[in-house]
């Protein structure tokens, strides 16, 4: 398991990234999967109320990567705008 929602299992003898809900496949562990996840980008006011409450601050924005199979939110976080969807591959091992 990478995370909660994430697993980890060997299909035609590579190892690959899954949906722990639906079993949909994103890719090899070496990949990212959030490039194959669906991706919702807006204000970091989507985060919470306490996050931006004047919805003021354009520099940041906040991502949601969802399973495009069964669509259960996978991970959210805040970045630069324009910043390349990265994904920490020490979680993969
Ligand atoms: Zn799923």
């Amino acid at each position: 398991m990478l995370n909660e929602y994430l697993g980890t299992k060997t299909q035609d003898k590579r190892k690959v990234v899954y949906c722990s809900s639906c079993g949909h496949v994103f890719g090899p562990i070496s990949g990212n999967y959030k490039l194959h996840a669906l991706i919702s980008e807006g204000p970091i006011s989507r985060a919470g109320p306490q996050t931006d409450p004047l919805n003021k601050n354009k520099k940041y924005v906040f991502r949601q990567f969802c399973c495009p199979g069964c669509y259960r939110l996978l991970e959210s976080e805040i970045v630069l705008r324009g910043s390349p969807v990265e994904w920490d591959i020490k979680l993969a091992g």
